[in-house]
C-alpha cells in the first residue's frame, strides 16, 4: 500500500476528551472517529486490524466445532418478556417501535434470539451438541460510554452459544471454548490471564473472564503466584485466618462520645481495626438486614447481592432511627434479633473473639463482644472484598494484585434460558428436556483498544505482529531514495508481505513520527547515508532495536523476522 494513496488522518495534538492511551492513540493514528458518545467510525487502519482479529477468532471458533450464523440485530420484545429480561435489562437496552407500535430492541446480546431459533428447529438429542456463533454489532446504552471503543454503545462481539443434552456435554463445550479462547488471545500476541468471575445470582454456575493485562484496565485481578488461582475482585476469596485462642472476657459498655467511625473508635479504645465488627444495614421490601464484616474489611456488594438474591437497598439513617431506633455510628449486632432484623455475617466474623462494636446507643460501644454468648447470626457467607496480601483460598500463599481489560467472558448458563423460553429436545429416553446451554463472548473491537493499552509508548502504538495493520513500513527519506525504496516495496509485496510504503512528499521527521505513531512492527528506512553504503536502516518498533541490513538481503531478512515473530505467537 502506498501511503500517498491511503487514508490515515493522523493527528499531532492530543485529543482533549480522551483519557486512556489507547483512546488517544486510536484517534491520533487516524483509526477511529467519534460519531456520538460511544459510537465510532472505523477508518482503514482500524478496519485492517479488525479483520485480522476476526480471522483468528473465526479460525479458532470453527476449530472448536463452532458454526457461524448471523442473527437479527432487531429483536422483538416478546422473547425478552418471556425470558423476563425486558424489564431487568433496564436503561442499557436500546428500544424502538415499528410503525405498528410494536416493541423491539437492538440486541445487547443474543441468548433469547438463539434459544428461540433452536427451540423451533432442534427436536432430538441426535442433533446435539450444537455450537453456534456470530460476529456482529451489539448495542448497549452504557451509562458511561468511555475510553473510545473500549466501552462503546455500538461494538462488535463474537458470541457463541452451546446446546448440550447434559452437564457432561456442557462441560465439554465449556472446556473447548476455554481452550479456544486461550489460543485466540495467544495468537493475537497478547499477555492475558483467565480468571474466575462472578456468575450472578444463579448459584453454582461457572464463569471465567479473559483479561488482557494492563495497568490501566478497569478490572482488578487477584492471583496467586504459587498456584493457579486467579479471580476478579468481584469473585475473589481468601483463606480464613485461624480462630484465636482467647479467653472470653465479660461484656462491657464503654462511653465513646463522638467516636463514630472505625478509625475514631479504634484509636479511642486503643484496639486494631481487625477487632471491630462493622455493622451495615440494608433493607428489602420485607425486612431489615444487618451485614457484619470485620473492621479492616470492605463489604463486597456483588457477593451480598448474590446472597440476598432479590431487590435490596441501603437503609437510610432516618429509617434506622425511626423504625429501629438505631443511632448510626453506634450500631452493632447485640440485640438486633429482638428488633426483628435478619443478621448476615462474613465468615471472618466467626473467627473473632472479644470484639468491639456499637452498643445501639448514641455515644456508646461494647467491648468483649462474643458470638453466640452475646449475639447470633442467621447466615454466614464469604461477603468481603478480597485484597492483595490475603492468603490464597487454595494454597495460603499471599495473593498478588494486577489489573486487566476484560476481552472475553465464558459462562455456563445451564437451563436458565431454555426453561424460560420452553426450548426442549427429546432425549434418548423419550423425555422432553430443556437444553443445557453455555454462552461465550469476545469483545472484538475492545481487543483493539486492549492490545494498544498493553503495547504502547510515548511515541505511539507497538502492534503485536499478528494483528498489526501492516507488517512492514518503508520510508524513503528523499527523492533520491525513492527508486530503491520502490524496488524494496515491490520485492516485499511480491513475497506476500503486507507493506505500507511511505512515498509521501513529507519531511523525514514527519515520516518518522507517523511511523512510530501507527506502530508497524518493522520499519525500513532508505536514507542517503545507508543507501551509499548499500544498506537499509531497520528499526524494530517493539524493542526499539536498530539494525543495518545489506540491500540484497532485505527480503530474506524480513521474511525471517516475520517467521520468528509469528512463531512466538503460535500455539
Ligand atoms: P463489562 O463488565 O465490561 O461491562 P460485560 O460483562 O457487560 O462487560 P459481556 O456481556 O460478558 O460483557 O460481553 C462479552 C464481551 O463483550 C466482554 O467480555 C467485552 O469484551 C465485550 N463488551 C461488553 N461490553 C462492551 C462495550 N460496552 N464496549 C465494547 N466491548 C464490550
Ligand atoms: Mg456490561
Amino acid at each position: 500500500m502506498r501511503y500517498s494513496q491511503y487514508y490515515i488522518p493522523t493527528l499531532r495534538e492530543i485529543p482533549a476528551d480522551a483519557e486512556l492511551a489507547s483512546h488517544k492513540l486510536m484517534l491520533r493514528a487516524g483509526m477511529i472517529r467519534k460519531s456520538s458518545a460511544g459510537i465510532y467510525s472505523f477508518l482503514p487502519l482500524a478496519q485492517r486490524v479488525l479483520k485480522k482479529i476476526i480471522r483468528i477468532v473465526e479460525e479458532e471458533m470453527d476449530r472448536a466445532g463452532g458454526m457461524q450464523v448471523l442473527l437479527p440485530i432487531v429483536q422483538p420484545a416478546e422473547i425478552w418478556k418471556q425470558s423476563g429480561r425486558w424489564d431487568v435489562y433496564g436503561e442499557e437496552m436500546f428500544r424502538l417501535q415499528d410503525r405498528h407500535q410494536r416493541d423491539f430492541c437492538l440486541g445487547p446480546t443474543h441468548e433469547e434470539m438463539i434459544t428461540t431459533l433452536i427451540k423451533n428447529e432442534v427436536r432430538s438429542y441426535r442433533e446435539l451438541p450444537l455450537r453456534i456463533y456470530q460476529i456482529q454489532n451489539k448495542y448497549r446504552d452504557e451509562i458511561r460510554p468511555r475510553f473510545g471503543v473500549m466501552r462503546a454503545r455500538e461494538f462488535i462481539m463474537k458470541d457463541l452459544y452451546s446446546f448440550d443434552r447434559d452437564e457432561e456435554g456442557l462441560n465439554r463445550s465449556y472446556q473447548a471454548m476455554y481452550e479456544a479462547y486461550e489460543r485466540i488471545f495467544t495468537r493475537c500476541g497478547l499477555a492475558f490471564r483467565a480468571v474466575e468471575a462472578d456468575s450472578g445470582a444463579i448459584g453454582g454456575d461457572v464463569s471465567h473472564e479473559f483479561m488482557v493485562l494492563a495497568p490501566s484496565g478497569e478490572a482488578v485481578i487477584l492471583y496467586c503466584e504459587a498456584c493457579a488461582y486467579a479471580a476478579n475482585d468481584e469473585k475473589a476469596s481468601a483463606a480464613l485466618p485461624p480462630v484465636t485462642m482467647e479467653e472470653l472476657l465479660p461484656l462491657e459498655k464503654v462511653a465513646t462520645p463522638g467516636q463514630a467511625t472505625v478509625p475514631e473508635v479504634t484509636a479511642f479504645l486503643g484496639v486494631n481495626p481487625d477487632r471491630l465488627i462493622k455493622t451495615l444495614f440494608y433493607q428489602t421490601d420485607e425486612e431489615f438486614i444487618a451485614v457484619l464484616v470485620r473492621g479492616d474489611d470492605e463489604l463486597n456488594e456483588i457477593k451480598l447481592g448474590n446472597l440476598i438474591n432479590k431487590p435490596y437497598r441501603l437503609a437510610s439513617p432516618e429509617e434506622l432511627a425511626a423504625k429501629l431506633e438505631l443511632p448510626v455510628g453506634y450500631v452493632g449486632p447485640v440485640g438486633l434479633k429482638d428488633k426483628g432484623v435478619k443478621v448476615l455475617a462474613d465468615l471472618r466474623v466467626k473467627t473473632m473473639k472479644n470484639a468491639v462494636c456499637g452498643a445501639n446507643l448514641e455515644d456508646y460501644h461494647l467491648r468483649h463482644v462474643n458470638l453466640e454468648r452475646d449475639f447470633t447470626v442467621d447466615t454466614y457467607a464469604d461477603l468481603r472484598l478480597a485484597k492483595a496480601g490475603d492468603p490464597c483460598p487454595h494454597c495460603g500463599h499471599p495473593l498478588a494484585e494486577t489489573r486487566g481489560v476484560e476481552v472475553g467472558h465464558i459462562f455456563k448458563l445451564g437451563t436458565k434460558y431454555s426453561k424460560a423460553l420452553g426450548a426442549t429436545f427429546r432425549d434418548e429416553d423419550g423425555e422432553e428436556k430443556p437444553f443445557i446451554m453455555g454462552c461465550y463472548g469476545i469483545g472484538i473491537t475492545r481487543i483493539i483498544a486492549a492490545a494498544i493499552e498493553q503495547n504502547n509508548d510515548q511515541d505511539g502504538i507497538k502492534w503485536p505482529l499478528p494483528i498489526a495493520p501492516f507488517q512492514v513500513t518503508i520510508l524513503a527519506l528523499g527523492v533520491e531514495q525513492q527508486a530503491v525504496a520502490e524496488e524494496i516495496y515491490q520485492e516485499l509485496t511480491a513475497a506476500g508481505v503486507e507493506v505500507l510504503y511511505d512515498d509521501r512528499d513529507e519531511r523525514p521527521g514527519v515520516k518518522f513520527k507517523d511511523a512510530d505513531l501507527i506502530g508497524i512492527p518493522l520499519r525500513l528506512t532508505v536514507g542517503p547515508k545507508s543507501m551509499a553504503q548499500g544498506e537499509v536502516e531497520v528499526k524494530i518498533r517493539r524493542s526499539g532495536e536498530e539494525l543495518r541490513w545489506p540491500r540484497p538481503e532485505v527480503t530474506s531478512r524480513v521474511l525471517a523476522f516475520l517467521k520468528e515473530e509469528n512463531q512466538r505467537h503460535s500455539n
